[in-house]
C-alpha cells in the first residue's frame, strides 16, 4: 500500500503521468469506498458519511507521508470521522499492537468495547467527550492483542472544515507499555520499601537494645528511641544537630571514661573503627558508671549497623560469679583453683627473668582442738583472724590462699629462702601473739610453716608447693609452732 502511493505521487514522474496518476488514484479511492461500504453492510454497522475524512481532510501524498512518519516512531495516526468511526490509522499500529490498520476502519471507539481495567465511568466520560466533540489529552487503556496486553495512550483533537462542519477527530496513539510497566514496578517496589519500613521502625521500637543504622557516610538514617536512654545523652540535641550520626558519637566520646580530654580524637578513632570492615565489638564504662557493649555489623552496600546494650547489671553479676568462684567465701582470700592460676603466671615469669620466687605453707596446730572447745563458729572465726594477720603481713604482690580446712599456702615474688624463712617466721610470731576473739572466748594459737624456694628443677608451681607442704610436715613432727625450710 505504502509503496504503490509512492509510485502514485512520486516527484520525478513527468506532467502526463501525473495526471495518470491522479486518475488511477482516484479510482483506487472510489475502490476502497466500495469496499468499506460493503463490508459495514456486511457488519451491520451504520453507513458512514460518503466521504471519508481520510479522503477530505488527508491529501493522499500527506497520508503516505504520515505512513512513512508513523513507520519510524512508537505511534501511530488515526482519524475519525463524523461518526466516530475509524477512517485512518498509520499501518505502524499493526507493528506496534498487532492488529492490522484496516481492521479498525469502519468501527467506532464505543464498539471497540470498554477496555478491560478501565472503569465504566471513566470509558463512558471519555465516549461523551467524543460525542460532544471535544479534543482529548493522554487517554491512557490497555489493549489485548496477539502479542499479550500493550498499554496505549492517545490524544485527539476535533476537525472542522472552513463552514464549521464536524468532519470528525484526528490524533495520534502510541505504546506506552515499558513506562506503565516501569511505573507498575517502580510502585510495587515502593510498597515494598513502605511495608519493610514498617517492619523495621515496629522491630527497632520492640527491642530492648538501642539501635542505630549508618549510611557509607556514616551518617544516621534510622534510629530507636532506646538508644538515647542506653546512652544517656539528650536525644533532641542529637536529632537536631546538623549531622545527627557525628553528634552522637561526639556525645558518646564525651561520656567515654576512656576517651581522655580529646573528643575529637576519639570520634575520629570511632570513625576508622566504623569504616573498617568487618564486624566490631567492644564495651565501654560511660562518665555515669553504667557499661556498654556496642556491636557493630556492616550491611551490604557499606551501611552499618551498631546495637548497644547496656551490660552493667550482666557484668556486675560476671564480676560476682567470678569472685565467687575464686574466692574462699569464709576468708575472702583466694581458692586454691585461683592461687594456681597466679602461681602459674608468675613462676613463669620468674623463670624466665631469673628471679627468686618462695612459698609457703601454712598449717594451725591442734585446731582440732579449737573446734572441740570453744565451737565450730568460734573455729571460723578463728580462721577469719588468721587470714586477716596473713593479708595484713604480707606485701602488695605476695598471695595467700585458703588451701584447704586450717591450712594456708602463700606466694612470695621476688624473695629467697632466706627472706622467705624471714616473712614465714613473721607470720608465726604476729599469729601466735594475737589473741583471738571467737565465740565469746579468748585465746592463742600457734602455726607451723613450710618453707620452699623456686629452683631449677621445679617444672610448675605445684613441684614447689609439694616441697613446702613437706617442710611444713617436718615442722608438725619437730614440734609445732615453728618454720622449717625445704
Ligand atoms: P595439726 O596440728 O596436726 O594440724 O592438728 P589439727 O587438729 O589442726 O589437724 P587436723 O587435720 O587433725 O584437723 C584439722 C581440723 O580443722 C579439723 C576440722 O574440724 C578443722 N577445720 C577444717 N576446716 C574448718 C572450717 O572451715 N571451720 C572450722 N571451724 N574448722 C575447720
Ligand atoms: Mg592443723
Ligand atoms: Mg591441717
Amino acid at each position: 500500500m505504502k509503496h504503490s502511493r509512492r509510485n502514485h505521487l512520486s516527484d520525478e514522474s513527468g506532467p502526463g503521468q501525473q495526471s495518470d496518476d491522479v486518475a488511477s488514484l482516484r479510482r483506487q479511492l472510489q475502490d476502497l469506498q466500495r469496499q468499506l461500504a460493503e463490508r459495514r453492510r456486511l457488519d451491520g454497522a451504520a453507513p458512514c458519511a460518503e466521504t471519508s475524512l481520510a479522503q477530505q481532510a488527508v491529501q493522499p501524498g500527506m497520508a503516505a507521508a504520515l505512513d512513512d512518519f508513523s513507520e519510524t516512531m512508537q505511534g501511530w495516526f488515526w482519524e475519525t470521522d463524523a461518526d466516530h468511526r475509524f477512517t485512518y490509522m498509520s499501518p505502524s499500529v499493526e507493528r506496534i499492537t498487532g492488529v492490522a490498520a484496516n481492521w479498525h476502519y469502519g468501527k467506532s471507539r464505543e464498539e471497540l468495547g470498554c477496555p478491560a481495567s478501565i472503569s465504566e465511568a471513566e470509558w463512558k466520560a471519555h465516549l461523551s467527550g467524543i460525542t460532544a466533540r471535544n479534543g482529548f489529552d493522554g487517554f491512557v487503556f490497555p489493549r489485548v492483542g496477539p502479542d499479550g496486553t500493550k498499554w496505549l495512550r492517545t490524544s485527539g483533537k476535533p476537525v472542522f472544515d472552513r463552514s464549521g462542519r464536524f468532519l470528525g477527530h484526528r490524533g495520534t496513539a502510541s505504546d506506552i507499555s515499558a513506562q506503565v510497566h516501569a511505573e507498575r514496578r517502580a510502585s510495587a517496589l515502593s510498597d515494598e520499601v513502605t511495608a519493610k519500613t514498617v517492619m523495621l521502625e515496629t522491630a527497632l521500637a520492640t527491642i530492648p537494645d538501642g539501635v542505630q543504622i549508618l549510611d557509607p557516610d556514616l551518617e544516621m538514617v534510622a534510629w530507636n528511641d532506646r538508644l538515647f536512654e542506653i546512652l544517656q545523652v539528650d536525644k533532641e540535641a542529637i536529632l537536631s544537630a546538623p549531622k545527627p550520626g557525628r553528634a552522637l558519637r561526639l556525645a558518646l566520646a564525651q561520656a567515654d571514661v576512656l576517651s581522655g580530654s580529646d573528643p575529637d580524637r576519639a570520634v575520629a578513632r570511632m570513625e576508622a573503627a566504623l569504616r573498617a570492615r568487618g564486624p566490631l565489638q567492644y564495651e565501654r564504662c560511660l562518665t555515669t558508671g553504667r557499661w556498654i557493649e556496642c556491636r557493630v555489623n556492616a550491611i551490604p552496600g557499606g551501611s552499618r549497623l551498631a546495637v548497644y546494650r547496656d551490660i552493667s547489671d550482666t557484668r556486675a553479676e560476671v564480676q560476682r560469679l567470678e569472685r565467687q568462684a575464686t574466692t574462699d567465701c569464709l576468708t575472702g582470700v583466694a581458692n586454691r583453683r585461683r592461687f594456681l592460676d597466679i602461681a602459674t603466671g608468675t613462676f613463669r615469669a620468674a623463670r624466665r627473668d631469673q628471679r627468686p620466687l618462695s612459698f609457703l605453707m601454712l598449717d594451725i596446730d591442734h585446731f582440732k582442738r579449737v573446734n572441740d572447745t570453744h565451737g565450730h563458729a568460734a573455729g571460723d572465726d578463728a580462721l577469719r583472724g588468721i587470714a586477716e594477720i596473713c593479708r595484713r603481713d604480707l606485701r602488695a604482690g605476695d598471695r595467700i590462699a585458703r588451701f584447704g580446712g586450717e591450712e594456708f599456702a602463700i606466694m612470695l615474688p621476688e624473695t629467697d629462702v632466706d627472706a622467705a624463712a624471714g616473712v614465714a617466721e613473721r607470720l608465726r610470731r604476729d599469729v601466735a601473739e594475737a589473741e583471738l576473739c571467737a565465740g565469746g572466748a579468748r585465746f592463742r594459737v600457734t602455726t607451723s610453716i613450710g618453707v620452699a624456694p623456686m629452683k631449677q628443677r621445679h617444672e610448675a608451681p605445684g613441684d614447689v608447693i609439694s616441697e613446702a607442704d613437706q617442710a611444713l610436715y617436718a615442722a608438725k613432727r619437730e614440734g609445732r609452732n615453728r618454720v622449717v625450710c625445704a
